[in-house]
């Protein structure tokens, strides 16, 4: 599969772990449910901070 980062439109997108993909431009992490992704943020702490609030659906889908 080949990601693009909604956040910040790289390419630079690696795979992380099974769903998972990580930016390493903007350094958020994506996870794929279904044909959508789940965009987070890392915090320094390690919790995660959903960020799909702040795209729509159309952005956060994989064509
Ligand atoms: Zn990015």
């Amino acid at each position: 599969m080949w990601l693009r980062c909604p956040n910040c439109s790289s390419h630079d997108v690696g795979k992380v772990g099974s769903d998972q993909y990580y930016c390493w431009n903007c350094f958020i992490e994506m996870t794929v449910v279904g044909n959508r992704l789940n965009v987070h943020e890392i915090k320094v702490d390690g919790s995660l901070i959903s960020l799909d609030n702040l795209f729509t659906d159309e952005e956060r889908t994989i064509h």
